[in-house]
């Protein structure tokens, strides 16, 4: 009989993840649509279409575990950085049910990067733009 490698072992499991997550960093996305009620995008062959909610998120941007629901905070007002929190929700969403990553370790870290390649293709600079969210959660962010 010949030996058949397991499919998954701890061994590939640590050399997969974080291929995975480098690999969904780099998919790029296209066909952003954005109207302020809803978002929907083109994702590694696949059409994400969330409803948008605006409330007070204690995160700046979040998603809901249990229905097609993404949160940006109320307390921004930028359309673009609106815009630009809603997409990072919308990945960060489906990459977590999609393919059972981690949020923090995972998923936040893959949304990030498309958001960011998204972000300076119009011309605004990410630090800057940091630095507002990073405000806003200090502000906001412990209720
Ligand atoms: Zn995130």
């Amino acid at each position: 009989m010949p030996s058949v490698r397991p499919f998954f072992n701890v061994q590939d499991f640590l050399l997969f993840m974080p291929s995975i997550v480098q690999k969904l960093s780099q998919t790029p996305i296209s066909k952003v649509k954005f109207d302020g009620k809803s978002v929907s995008l083109d994702y590694g062959g696949k059409r994400l279409s969330y409803a948008v909610v605006k409330r007070n998120t204690c995160f700046v941007g979040n998603w809901s575990r249990s229905s097609t629901e993404v949160y940006y905070d109320a307390h921004l007002n930028d359309p673009v950085e609106i815009e630009s929190i809603c997409i990072h929700e919308a990945v960060e969403k489906y990459v977590t049910e999609a393919f059972k990553l981690d949020v923090d370790t995972q998923s936040h870290r893959i949304a990030q990067a498309i958001e960011k390649r998204w972000f300076q293709k119009h011309r605004r600079s990410w630090a800057y733009y940091n630095k507002q969210v990073t405000k806003i959660w200090r502000e906001h962010g412990s209720c």
